[in-house]
């Protein structure tokens, strides 16, 4: 009987995105190629990961030259590569000490971790919840759905993961209100990714932080989208000069290799003792060797300058789009090279009407054009960019009229 409710198209690959229909084949800086040869100017980046564009000469080297020496030796031993990778982070950021996992949602999940064993291994284990922000994104395990509470992400899935509170961005009477004798931790992106590109102002971040002090709590932010030079400083919380106790790190560290990491303070991280956490292919060495030539390239004035540059070149660009379209742009969001346009025309049809002018663009939950180029996006990529967006927002401009 079961079987008469089986789909009978179900595809190969599960579905659980409703993906463009392009496959590409190829990548050469801020380029991607298609399995036509069609050349597309790709401002996603594989959403804000590859910083130094597809195919970046240094990383290739990295990565081809550890391919041939070494994948994995198991955490059972020691790795040079990852003990300079983790002093390296360590001191260009608040930490003391770092992990390193595999994707986004570990290093976050880590952190969560890290800051239930920090009240359990002060005596107070009572204390284990985590205030996050509307709007938030952590990534799609359990427990990250259930701090995020987005309904698309959460339905179905339940019961969820105990343990988190949410409330209102940008509200500190909600913030106060929500604390309780078994609150942990304040969770912030600096700057939201896929909730919507808000930006934390420095008076939030500093009251945040005046709160946390206030109530004895940690700070855990999220920048695996908004760190690593994304906004034209190395960690976005340089702007408010607020630093976390625990952050956690992902996308650009390897530049498309899947690599994340999680920071904290010695002090945060004082519960972590051997055998407390683990992971297989956490901190292999192919993926540390890319890191260290990502960071290479990151770290350098020249090219958090660049990015200073190119994203305030970037806003004027997106300011005038506004001011040229003003039916179709209603606002804009975010900072550096992660920055949007809210738009009246439904997201999905005008990021196809980009694509088939060959520029890719994202979204973001709150129907923002998001653009995420990598951090050696030019000043002439961006003309082109804008160029595009401004002649499809012609044709819309037109329709209304
Ligand atoms: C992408 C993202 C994650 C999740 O990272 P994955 O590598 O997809 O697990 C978590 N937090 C933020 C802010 C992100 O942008």
């Amino acid at each position: 009987m079961a079987d008469n409710i089986l789909p009978d198209n179900m595809p190969a690959l599960l579905p659980t995105y409703a993906r463009q229909d392009v496959y590409f084949e190829r990548g050469e800086g801020c380029y991607l190629f298609d399995d036509q040869g069609q050349k597309y100017l790709d401002f996603v980046a594989g959403i804000a990961v590859c910083a130094l564009g597809h195919a970046h000469p240094t990383v290739v080297q990295a990565l081809t030259a550890q391919a041939g020496k070494l994948w994995i030796m198991s955490n059972y031993y020691k790795s040079h590569s990852a003990e300079r990778l983790a002093q390296r982070l360590a001191d260009v950021s608040f930490a003391d000490t770092v992990f390193f996992q595999n994707s986004g949602v570990e290093a976050w999940e880590l952190g969560c971790k890290i800051v239930r064993k920090y009240f359990s291994s002060i005596g107070q284990p009572q204390r284990y919840r985590i205030i996050t922000f509307q709007g938030c994104f952590h990534g799609r395990t359990l427990a990250a759905i259930a701090a995020a509470k987005t309904e698309k992400m959460v339905k179905g899935f339940g019961p969820m993961t105990d343990g988190f509170d949410q409330v209102a961005w940008g509200n500190l009477n909600e913030l106060r209100a929500a604390i309780t004798p078994e609150t942990a931790a304040i969770h912030i992106e600096p700057v939201q990714g896929e909730g919507g590109l808000r930006v934390a102002s420095h008076d939030f971040m500093h009251a945040i932080k005046k709160v946390a002090d206030e109530f004895g709590l940690l700070l855990f932010f999220d920048e695996i989208q908004c760190g690593l030079g994304r906004t034209g400083k190395l960690w976005a919380y340089e702007w408010s000069g607020i630093t976390p106790d625990v952050m956690c790190i992902a996308k650009a560290l390897g530049n498309g290799f899947p690599i994340g990491a999680c920071l904290a303070t010695a002090k945060a991280a004082q519960g972590m003792t051997a055998g407390t956490h683990g992971t297989t292919y956490g901190g292999n060495p192919l993926g540390t060797e890319v890191a260290h030539a990502v960071l290479d390239a990151i770290t350098t004035q020249e090219m958090l300058a660049h990015v200073g540059d190119v994203g305030n070149y970037l806003q004027q660009k997106f300011k005038q789009l506004m001011h040229d379209f003003p039916g179709v742009f209603i606002e804009h969001r975010g900072v550096g090279l992660m920055q949007g346009l809210k738009t009246t025309v439904p997201v999905a049809e005008l990021i196809d009407a980009l694509r088939a002018e060959k520029l890719l663009v994202a979204s973001t939950s709150d129907h923002v054009l998001r653009v995420l180029p990598p951090l050696i996006v030019t000043r002439a990529q961006i003309d082109e960019a804008v160029g595009i967006i401004a002649r499809v927002a012609a044709r819309y401009a037109q329709k209304a009229a």
